[in-house]
């Protein structure tokens, strides 16, 4: 039976009048003390609150010596308060003293006590604080009374989450919402970003916690819920989900919880006892949290994630709120926090202040990592916890060479980290003068730098750099980003628009290099043991021949009165290139029938990725107009060592005498065939290894538009024909002495060369 002069809607009551005061933060914690123990029939009711330095200080007691507000503390673990912070879990026993964990302050005169229930004050499932009633009569106390206590321990939380409780504590530590955490992820996509926390999915924050009629909120639950439900029904029977992915699997578990009847009664219960829907929502769920991050198994401590989504998604439903932060105002510098995102996503964040990204998951080739990576945005992985520990406008730093992230830094690694970035931001305005420079070598020799792109995004790279044109332009980028297979005309335009910016500068567009990692969300997926050795790029263009013609007719109407090169990905046999060959001169002669205006002159290359052309390099030569080196496939290839493996990055060297050797071989063949030949690989991009390709005969790097100004600057001190000289004559030297590498470094500081 529930008591009608105390129980937990009295006590909410209670609280309520006091929160409506105008009160200081001491003051009010010591009425909310008051009125607890006064509703509870406690002798004490005693808060403790969590500081950065991992120990928990009493902040209020009724009940127990004053004297020792601020002053006593236990730390984190430590006696039956420390134990309840650490675990989560409340602790509800009738003889405090018996317990284990029972650890005695002298100073708070708390031997008089025999029953204890504890509580912790959650956010987000990690404990703020602990809440704590005792009575000297031995009784366990009732589930009711835990019940309401929760409550009123998720009241003090938030107040500690505003930032109302900074500051009390005596000894000017501050509280452990404000320490520094440092987190070790997975490093993404180079650079490093400082700024301000931007949460992907805005965290509502809570600040009608007490309801006037339980049944009108009743009513928002349901209502709520059902628009959830109907909402994930709609993601779900969309076509943009995959068959069998693992996207559809979270939609169905979502699916599952939604309707889940535990976690309904749980909020119903938590709105009768006085809370409105989103106090219930917030409750429930930080328990939830609590209770799951504890599970030892990580496929349910996976589960709670999604649990989480869930809750949020729903109190925003009940508020009325943006599901995401896209497309919102944002901070001059900010770094996206999120769990995982759609690359699309990405796209609506104002580019000019997005400063990096972090994520709870994504691997290497999320799409969402590999777009980052093509704006030249840091990105860290696999940062566990992140978004639960971050708060809008926290400082934040993102080191995405070392996948660390500093939340909230201490001084002196934000001073740190500001002088590299002042270090870094005096090499890009270096790099920014040596825009108009030509990229000749000291000695004369001219190298022709080009872009790798594949967003409209990407394209002021162009003149903003001073390359030379775009060398590989991965058309597979602007499917990717698109929810839906883009159309002929899109293709056309997107097209158009390239070729527009791209001015009097040629542009090599590859076709489709899909399949394998780079999956298309509309496309159904045939599952293959070995993705990247399976029905990708140009083996699925020419089983699909209906989406290779689109792409090549909208590339030929787009090139109207302009030269068209078409780079074709993962050649592995000649014939391969003499049917794309005869595609396209099937897709002019219908355009010209049209009455079309055609291309004034159509290129067709191969990018060399596969080693078996090797073996057939002049006969490759003769069906094409120019190759392209893809050094990230051709080495996974050559060394059997898969390319977004960690464990692999470093194994073989890009530089060892057998991959240079090998791509030495192609220039010699395109010099023999007059073909041009070019390089578009990542090591175009590095400063060491393009002078090593200079070194044996390379003439066009294709790379990434922040790594421009580097290679330039390492060519306008170098000396070519006294590189090309020893390097030529140490390639074929047996690999056991000095490495190549080693020869490089050591000419490059002899000479003073930046790489
Ligand atoms: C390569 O393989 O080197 C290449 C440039 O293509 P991608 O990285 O898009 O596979
Ligand atoms: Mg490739």
């Amino acid at each position: 039976m529930r008591n009608p002069a105390t129980g937990p809607r009295v006590l909410l009551k209670r609280l309520r009048d006091v929160m409506a005061k105008s009160l200081g933060p001491q003051q009010r914690l010591d009425l909310i003390v008051q009125s607890i123990a006064a509703n509870m029939v406690a002798e004490v009711c005693s808060v403790y609150v969590l500081r950065a330095d991992n120990v928990l200080e009493l902040f209020a007691t009724e009940g127990l010596n004053p004297d020792a507000v601020h002053q006593s503390s236990l730390k984190f673990g430590q006696g039956l308060v420390g134990r309840i912070a650490a675990t989560a879990r409340p602790i509800n026993i009738a003889d405090a003293k018996e317990h284990p964990s029972f650890a005695y302050l002298p100073e708070t005169g708390e031997e008089h006590y025999s029953s204890f229930l504890g509580v912790p004050m959650l956010r987000s499932g990690r404990s703020l604080g602990v809440l704590v009633v005792q009575n000297k009569a031995s009784r366990t106390y009732q589930e009711e009374e835990v019940e309401a206590l929760e409550t009123s321990a998720m009241i003090i939380a938030e107040l500690i989450a505003a930032g109302e409780m900074e500051g009390l504590n005596k000894r000017g530590i501050g509280l452990d919402l404000s320490k520094s955490v440092r987190l070790k992820g997975v490093p993404l996509s180079d650079g490093i970003g400082s700024g301000q926390v931007l949460l992907h999915e805005p965290r509502v924050v809570v600040t009608n916690l007490f309801n006037e009629d339980a049944d009108f909120e009743i009513k928002r639950l349901h209502s709520a819920l059902s628009e959830l439900r109907v909402s994930i029904d709609d993601m779900l029977s969309r076509g943009d989900v995959s068959k069998d992915g693992e996207h559809r699997d979270v939609l169905e578990a979502y699916r599952m919880f939604a309707n889940d009847r535990g976690w309904v009664r749980r909020m119903e219960e938590a709105i009768f006892n006085g809370l409105t829907a989103e106090a219930a929502v917030e409750k429930v769920q930080n328990d939830n949290s609590a209770r799951l991050m504890r599970q030892p198994s990580a496929f349910i401590r996976e589960r709670l994630h999604d649990f989480d989504d869930l809750a949020r998604r729903l109190l925003r439903q009940l508020m009325g709120k943006p599901q995401s932060n896209a497309g919102l105002g944002m901070p001059k510098n900010a770094i996206v926090v999120a769990r995982n995102m759609g690359a699309a996503e990405l796209l609506d964040y104002d580019r000019d202040c997005l400063r990096a990204l972090v994520l709870e998951e994504a691997s290497p080739t999320s799409h969402v990592v590999i777009v980052a990576r093509a704006l030249g945005i840091a990105v860290v992985g696999q940062a566990i916890g992140v978004v639960s520990l971050a708060e809008n406008s926290d400082s934040i730093v993102v080191d995405g060479e070392e996948g660390v992230i500093y939340l909230r830094p201490p001084a002196d690694v934000a001073a740190a980290y500001a002088e590299k970035e002042g270090f870094r931001q005096t090499q890009l305005a270096h790099y920014a003068e040596l825009r108009d420079v030509a990229a000749i070598s000291r000695d004369g020799v001219g190298v022709d730098l080009m872009l790798n792109v594949g967003l409209a995004a990407d394209l002021p790279q162009l003149s903003e750099t001073g390359a030379k044109g775009i060398g590989l332009f991965r058309t597979e980028l602007q499917f990717m980003v698109s929810s839906t297979l883009p159309r002929l005309d899109e293709q056309q335009a997107f097209y158009h628009n390239v070729l527009e910016e791209a001015g009097s500068k040629p542009v090599i567009f590859r076709t489709l290099d899909i399949g394998g990692d780079k999956v298309l969300p509309y496309m159904q997926q045939i599952p293959e043991e070995n993705p990247a050795l399976g029905w990708r790029a140009i083996r699925l263009a020419l089983d699909r021949v209906g989406l290779m013609r689109v792409q090549l007719r909208a590339l030929l109407r787009a090139s109207r009165g302009r030269e068209l090169s078409i780079m074709l990905p993962m050649v592995t046999e000649v014939r391969e290139v003499v049917r794309v060959r005869a595609m396209i001169e099937k897709e002019q002669k219908l355009l010209a029938g049209f009455g079309h205006e055609l291309p004034t002159n159509i290129r067709l290359g191969a990018m060399i990725e596969v080693p078996a052309l090797f073996w057939q390099m002049d006969e490759l030569m003769e069906a094409v107009d120019f190759v392209s080196i893809g050094t990230n496939d051709l080495f996974q290839f050559m060394t059997a060592s898969d390319r977004g493996n960690s464990q692999m990055a470093n194994r073989y060297d890009t530089l060892s005498r057998p991959f240079l050797r090998a791509l030495r071989n192609v220039v010699e063949a395109g010099k023999r065939n007059n073909i041009p030949v070019n390089l578009c690989g990542e090591i175009a991009g590095r400063p060491l290894a393009a002078m090593g390709l200079i070194a044996i005969g390379y003439r066009s790097l294709s790379m990434s538009p922040s790594a421009i100004g580097p290679v330039k600057s390492m060519l306008l001190a170098l000396d070519v024909e006294k590189l090309s000289k020893t390097v030529l004559q140490q390639l074929p030297e047996p690999s056991t002495g000095q490495t190549m590498r080693e020869l490089l470094t050591d000419f490059a500081d002899e000479y003073g060369i930046p790489y």
